[in-house]
């Protein structure tokens, strides 16, 4: 598949193909049906004999939700893709279709936490093993190898820390030893980063954060070339049925018409307000792949096109003044997720892996109000709890 540069995204993002069936609607209409009909027994007999090259059912192909997929292939360079009714529908569909009883995964430890204990706990029911390393060390992958390593998983950039991984070692690396990589790639959406590029497998996103872009549907999307992506459909996509329906899949189509524009605005807002916490009193350090402080941006220029709005930084703070600031921000809400048009902050402590070290760490998502009035914001609330927290003491 040929990759289009950031320009071609936006046409190819805007215009449509259309058939006769679409009377001119200029957006595909939402095909609100769980089955198609036929004529002729002869019809019906024949469209089993490719049953995803048809249409039968909604639970295995709809027009609204195979639009929606067309698209999204085209902006990864994956030649298929199949929608899912979250991130975690495709995560577990794209991770059940690699490995069988008594393979052997090695999965980064800084990878989205229900698709660990997907891998670490729940897999092992079914004879499946999983070894988690150090998300930022491709030699740290190496090592965890095994004769019967069947699939490794990456996430990169990761979304607490922000660590990256070298992509075409480790996809190399498992071409090597005949094991399958899956990345996940939601912090970078298709516009910024297109693993399949560097050899990797499988892509999968949570289509909930930037892809929809509103904060109002779920989903997910697993792409990769059609022989891998066939057995997913017969198998993980039609039995499990975690499906997307036709209606979020017309409410996707609605978020992605803009996601390069999204895009650009959320990086240019993200680095501005990530440059300005490195100058802040109350910052210890700023994880943020595209701020050349950050210990692998030699890597992250070489990998990502850009770089997305969702960042954190450490402080040295204590975390309850941490929490009273996140609570009294105007402009920020408190809330887990993030892709949306609104600004959003958590605070937590995170462990180091390299060093052990507990770390108190504030995540922000940058949405799309201006970066200035966030950063007034973030800071005349900053000397509000610092001047109430001298009080105190007094
Ligand atoms: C949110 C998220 C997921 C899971 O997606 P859902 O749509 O919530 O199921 C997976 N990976 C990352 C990095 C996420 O942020």
């Amino acid at each position: 598949m040929t990759k289009l540069t950031l320009e071609q995204m936006y046409t190819a993002l805007a215009h449509d193909e259309f058939d006769e069936r679409h009377y001119g609607a200029i957006q595909i209409p939402v095909y609100q049906n769980s089955l198609f009909a036929f004529d002729t027994y002869q019809q019906f007999e024949h469209a089993f004999e490719e049953m995803l090259g048809n249409h039968i059912y909604s639970r295995g192909n709809n027009p609204t939700v195979e639009f929606l997929e067309g698209k999204l292939a085209m902006l990864e360079g994956a030649e298929a893709a199949r929608c899912f009714a979250s991130g975690m529908a495709a995560i577990s569909a794209a991770i059940f279709s690699s490995v069988r009883a008594g393979d052997h995964i090695v999965c980064v430890s800084n990878a989205y936490g229900p698709a660990k204990q997907v891998m670490g706990e729940y897999l092992k029911r079914f004879g499946v093993e999983t070894s988690f390393v150090e998300g930022s060390r491709f030699e740290a992958v190496q090592e965890a190898v095994r004769p019967n390593t069947k699939l490794i998983y990456l996430e990169s950039p990761s979304s607490q820390m922000f660590e990256l991984i070298d992509l075409k070692q480790c996809a190399d690396l498992a071409k090597g030893i005949g094991a399958r990589t899956i990345i996940d790639n939601t912090w970078a959406t298709p516009i910024f980063q297109n693993p399949l590029e560097f050899g990797i497998d499988l892509v999968v996103h949570s289509i909930t954060k930037y892809i929809a872009g509103h904060s109002d549907a779920l989903g997910g999307v697993v792409m990769g070339a059609s022989e891998l992506m066939k057995p997913l459909s017969y198998d993980e996509y039609m039995l499990f049925g975690g499906i997307m329906t036709a209606h979020t899949a017309a409410m996707v189509l609605r978020g992605l018409r803009t996601l390069p524009v999204r895009m650009e605005r959320c990086q240019a807002s993200g680095l501005k307000v990530a440059n300005w916490l490195e100058t802040s009193s109350f910052v210890e350090r700023v994880y943020h792949p595209g701020l050349p402080s950050h210990p692998q941006h030699e890597l992250a220029k070489k990998q990502l096109k850009g770089y997305s709005s969702l960042f954190s930084f450490e402080s040295k703070q204590p975390i309850e003044r941490l929490k009273a600031w996140a609570s009294k921000l105007k402009l920020f809400k408190i809330a887990v997720s993030w892709g949306g048009y609104e600004s959003l902050v958590t605070v937590g402590r995170n462990t180091d892996v390299s060093s052990g070290e507990v770390k108190t760490v504030v995540r922000l998502y940058i949405g799309l109000e201006s970066p200035d009035d966030l950063i007034r914001d973030m800071q005349e609330t900053w000397q509000e709890v610092a001047a109430s927290a001298s009080l105190d003491r007094v």
